[in-house]
């Protein structure tokens, strides 16, 4: 069957054919791909030559965020039958600590973990993919053409989660019981700051905003591209960062320096760093963006860690999500889509079908959000 990703010691993406996969063991599934959409951690894999394949093996199947259908099941299986719409966790756990005995491979202890189309493991831009159940999700039929967007939205709920958590520390300060991090109105009273607004900072947004947040959602691009017009739809404030340092970004444009929360969802090393320096007492710095080659700063490392420790502040760093996290996806999905018009259709922009593959790995202009793959028309 054909597959799309990277051959050993050959920069760029490359076709090649891959064995059909077989159900081997009676919790198998084989699901045939209809839908791959690449996302910045692939497009930097092939800009930096990250090749990251298994012993053995000459190549590596790219792609991690999928939409696929059943097309046969184990004996065993319990919850999927053919034709099920579905979709599929990313990392396989290490099978020997703790966390991965239990669910939680995201939180890995060993890092011998594998993940697929990332670490090892072949991903999903294949015409079919055998896994074990407990890796595959089932697709509600409405969802059916969001649900790619469930692997990156799994990555903001574990980031929102990860808040949520961390923040129910100590009783909220408003004078309404039900803003607490844990309750189910806990937006209300607060302000986050979400710093870029490609597809993890958009949903990050819309997560927050779901909530009630008061948001802002910082990036390069003008106040009248698609990525601020999505962020305003889903009414948040969009501030063009381009000419603007991350202090006065916070202290001029963000709540008048109130922020609550900082989600950064960017890659971009230095902003990162300096936003630190715009935490209030108390507050949440969430870091999912992860940058690649290297930058070296200058920072006055006493202040930093004087005012991480005298102002309560958390600083925490977020990758990698478990089922847990794809099924609230699934269930925010369908909330996002009809609270804020749409909003999660229009941040797919550009389709391409397989065999258009050196295309869609393409650099992107202003206007692009997110690819689709169609792997299966
Ligand atoms: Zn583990
Ligand atoms: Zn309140």
């Amino acid at each position: 069957m054909l597959a799309v990703g990277m051959i050993r010691g050959k920069p760029g993406v490359h076709a090649f054919e891959l064995p059909m996969p077989e159900i081997k063991q009676p919790d198998d599934v084989l699901v045939r791909v209809k839908e791959v959409s690449p996302d910045g951690t692939d497009f930097n894999i092939l800009r930096y030559g990250l090749q990251d394949i298994a012993d053995g093996r000459n190549e590596i199947a790219l792609g991690h965020e999928m939409l696929g259908i059943v097309g046969e099941v184990g004996s065993g299986v319990k919850s999927l039958v053919p034709s099920d719409a579905v979709t599929m966790t990313v990392r396989r756990g290490c099978g020997q600590c703790y966390p991965c005995l239990h669910n939680q491979s995201d939180m890995c202890m060993t890092g011998l973990f594998t993940e697929r189309g990332i670490h090892k493991l072949d991903g999903f831009l294949t015409q079919f993919v055998v896994d074990q159940e407990q890796y595959i999700i089932k697709v509600p039929p409405h969802l059916v053409k969001l649900a790619v967007l469930t692997e990156p939205l799994s990555i903001v709920e574990k980031g929102i989660e990860q808040i949520r958590t961390i923040q129910s520390r100590f009783p909220w300060s408003c004078a309404h019981p039900e803003h607490s991090f844990l309750s189910e109105n806990w937006g209300g009273c607060k302000a986050a700051l979400v710093v870029g607004a490609g597809p993890l900072g958009l949903l990050a947004t819309a997560l927050l905003r779901l909530a009630a947040v008061n948001t802002f959602t910082s990036d390069l691009v003008s106040e009248d591209s698609p990525k601020a017009r999505l962020a305003k739809q889903m009414g948040a404030s969009y501030i063009n960062n381009r000419n603007v340092k991350p202090k006065e970004l916070v202290e001029h444009y963000c709540a008048a320096g109130n922020l609550d929360i900082i989600f950064e969802a960017s890659g971009a090393a230095d902003t990162a760093i300096e936003l630190i320096n715009c935490m209030r007492r108390s507050s949440i710095y969430v870091m999912t963006g992860i940058p690649r080659g290297d930058l070296i700063m200058q920072v006055d490392a006493a202040q930093l860690v004087r005012q991480l420790v005298r102002q309560n502040q958390v600083l925490v760093g977020s990758v990698n999500s478990n089922r847990g996290h794809f099924e609230m996806a699934l269930r925010d999905m369908e909330k996002i889509d009809s609270r804020f018009n749409g909003v999660l259709k229009e941040m797919l922009t550009n389709r391409y079908r397989l065999e258009e593959y050196q295309k869609a790995f393409e650099p992107r202009g202003p206007k692009h959000i997110k690819t689709v793959i169609e792997v299966e028309a």
